[in-house]
């Protein structure tokens, strides 16, 4: 795999989207190659293996944890976690605002919706993400900042499908910053997108895409 140049040519497509460089599974030297060529943002899905590699890694990397977030793994990340993509529930939230606090800091956050037509998607519907958003506990919260929304298209090859959910997802994040969100500039993220339709995400207006495999070739597992 020729990390540099594979992260180079994705850097030429996306004109002002952030990339964040899913380095799920792969060793720190390639995490480091990736670096070398000017990469910061890095994301995990296993906090643990998150906390593995920012320990042993240069300090001003910037850690995503982009994947299913279980309340227990919460005080791994949260000394210095720089943006949560998964929050998919108040109880998540609430432990997340909880070691935030502990550690003296405010913990930016993305709300996961759910938009995919697959069981195995996790995230929250429209329902649920109102009813979080108007709960007196999320207002109590003072260590964590909702500043966007992520969501993950159905696995498949149709592109009008993913196209339609991404666009869904769009319409979500436009409607709830204009209800909820309409005087905080933070709430700005909007996470879609990854190897296989990045390109489809950004023409639905995504503005951080979470790319592995198309930088650091293909995953034995996970
Ligand atoms: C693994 C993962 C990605 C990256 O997937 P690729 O298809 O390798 O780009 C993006 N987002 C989440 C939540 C992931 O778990």
């Amino acid at each position: 795999m020729n990390i540099s140049a594979n992260l180079k040519s994705i850097q030429k497509e996306v004109g002002a989207a952030t990339i964040v460089a899913i380095s799920k599974t792969k060793p720190k030297e390639d995490i480091e190659a990736a670096y070398a060529v000017g990469q910061r943002i890095f994301g995990e899905n296993r906090a643990q293996e998150l906390e593995e590699k920012a320990a042993v890694l240069p300090k001003d990397i910037q850690w995503h944890m982009v994947g299913n977030l279980q309340s227990n793994k919460v005080k791994y990340i949260a000394p210095f976690v720089d943006l949560i993509h998964s929050v998919d529930k108040l109880s998540l939230l609430k432990e997340i605002n909880k070691r935030a606090r502990q550690n003296n800091r405010v913990i930016d956050v993305l709300l996961q919706m759910y938009i995919a037509d697959e069981e195995s998607k996790s995230g929250l519907n429209e329902e649920d993400l109102k009813a979080l958003l108007e709960s007196k506990a999320y207002h109590s919260f003072e260590n964590i900042r909702v500043v966007g929304m992520m969501g993950m298209a159905t696995l498949t090859d149709n592109k009008a499908q993913i196209k339609k959910e991404f666009s869904h997802l769009k319409d979500i994040f436009d409607n709830t910053k204009a209800s909820y969100f309409s005087e905080d500039s933070n709430f700005s993220i909007l996470s879609m997108g990854m190897s296989g339709d990045y390109k489809i995400a950004l023409d639905c207006g995504s503005n951080m895409i979470r790319v592995g495999s198309a930088i650091f070739g293909s995953r034995d597992y996970a």
